[in-house]
């Protein structure tokens, strides 16, 4: 029998990957205009690590890590995202103290051991970015003006930008207090989980995908409400600032998220295309994160996008496949192998160059170059070799052109390699 992969971690298959560095190579280009440098962390992490920032109480550590003892014994964690790894890299290796803000993106596989099934996989892949040291609501206009604009870039346009703000430790608590004394009333209507959560984490049971819980909640008090002044104000002037960026958004008070470690600002971009798993991308602010982690403290905001997600958006509009410069069709040992040199020396140069290797029929290795959507097609046999001359032929155009075979390298990486 053979092996098989994983449950709920894919294979990402040439085809595919093409939409994949579509989607990471504007990530690069983009973060990178905003004045983001990429950090790259492991994939594991000491497990306390995730249990500190996270929360205790929430799904993904309650019941989506994935915990082993390594063979010294320590307890160690397959990341199940890419937040709490870059601050403790931030506090350990002292970034704090190049700069006073610091913009860090990173790129990666996550993992979560949950259902799977469309756009929910137990290895998935998240590009986020992280801001830290700025408590100005400026940034926090600026990260969404940012995600917003890389939707944009790789045109994925079912999408809204809705936010919401979570308040701080200060107006929290009170909020917490009502939004528990609400759910208490209506605890026949939740679910099991949301009956065991509702005092541990209340705000968990706003996110709870049953449909009992929904409308239990309908008319739940909103964290808008109970904000403190210095949290309304700052509401009001993200709001304030992503109007004047021309940057859309709806502001959605019943989004909480799933990681305890936010505050004030919270946002996802949601999407109607994609069923129950409808968050795109996710994040928000996390002011006390980098001091509860053991660094200073300073301020800190970050979104995380889910790449399958895109990817999935992205492929019912297709990003094509490379398709060769040219192809190369040899008749005959001499000609075979006077090609093979030929399209080494223009792979040398960076063309994309191919032919066929174990001397088919012309007809046959035409065909393979129309499979290939070859832009041209050289034909190269005993009577070119003689004569010093082949015909190359335009495939999108029609045309054909007689070329001499000296120096023809250097002619066509000239013709294809500039503009
Ligand atoms: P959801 O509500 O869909 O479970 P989440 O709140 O758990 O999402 P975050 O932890 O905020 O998600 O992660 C940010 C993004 O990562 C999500 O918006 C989503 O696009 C993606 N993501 C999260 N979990 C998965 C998963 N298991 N498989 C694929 N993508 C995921
Ligand atoms: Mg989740």
């Amino acid at each position: 029998m053979s092996i098989t992969g994983i449950k709920g971690m894919n294979d990402i298959l040439p085809g595919d990957v093409e939409t994949w560095q579509f989607l990471e190579n504007h990530a690069r280009r983009i973060f990178r205009a905003y004045g983001f440098a990429e950090i790259r962390v492991p994939v594991v992490e000491k497990t306390e690590l995730f249990c500190r920032s996270i929360g205790e109480t929430t799904d993904i550590v309650e019941k989506e890590m994935y915990t082993f003892d390594d063979k010294s014994g320590h307890s160690l964690t397959l990341r199940p995202e890419g937040t709490a790894p870059v601050i403790r890299s931030f506090i350990e290796n002292k970034l704090y103290a190049r700069d006073s803000v610091a913009k860090l993106y990173y790129l990666g596989p996550m993992f979560r051991y949950e259902r799977p099934q469309k756009g929910r996989y137990r290895q998935f892949h998240q590009i986020g970015a992280e801001i830290l040291g700025v408590e100005d609501p400026k940034i926090d206009a600026q990260l969404l003006a940012m995600l917003s604009h890389y939707f944009e870039a790789v045109e994925i346009g079912d999408v809204e930008l809705q936010i919401n703000s979570l308040g701080c430790p200060e107006c929290r608590p009170g909020y917490r207090k009502a939004l528990t004394a609400f759910l208490e009333e209506r605890l026949p209507a939740l679910c099991d989980d949301c009956r065991r959560r509702y005092l541990t984490n209340p705000l968990r049971v706003l996110d709870c995908k049953v449909p009992g819980c929904r409308e239990a909640t309908a008319g739940a008090p909103a964290m808008l409400d109970h904000l403190c002044e210095g949290c309304d104000s700052h509401f009001a002037r993200v709001q304030g600032f992503l109007r004047d960026l021309g940057t859309p958004f709806v502001v959605n008070p019943r989004m909480v998220r799933g990681l305890d470690y936010y505050s004030k600002t919270t946002f996802e971009m949601v999407t109607n295309s994609l069923g129950s798993q409808n968050a795109v991308a996710a994040g928000g602010r996390y002011d006390g994160l980098v001091e509860d982690l053991g660094g200073p403290a300073l301020p800190g905001i970050g979104f995380a996008m889910g790449v399958e997600r895109l990817v999935l958006m992205k492929n019912s509009q297709q990003v094509e496949p490379p398709r060769p410069e040219l192809f190369i069709a040899a008749l005959g040992e001499a000609a075979a192998n006077h090609a093979f040199r030929l399209m080494t020396s223009l792979q040398r140069r960076c063309i994309h160059c191919e032919m066929d290797y174990e001397g088919k029929s012309l007809k046959s290795q035409l065909r393979r170059a129309d499979k290939l959507r070859a832009r041209h097609v050289l034909i190269l046999g005993e009577s070119e070799l003689t004569a010093g001359t082949a015909p190359l032929r335009d495939m999108d155009g029609g045309t054909q052109d007689l070329l001499p075979l000296a120096g023809i390298e250097e002619l066509l990486a000239e013709r294809w390699t500039v503009g």
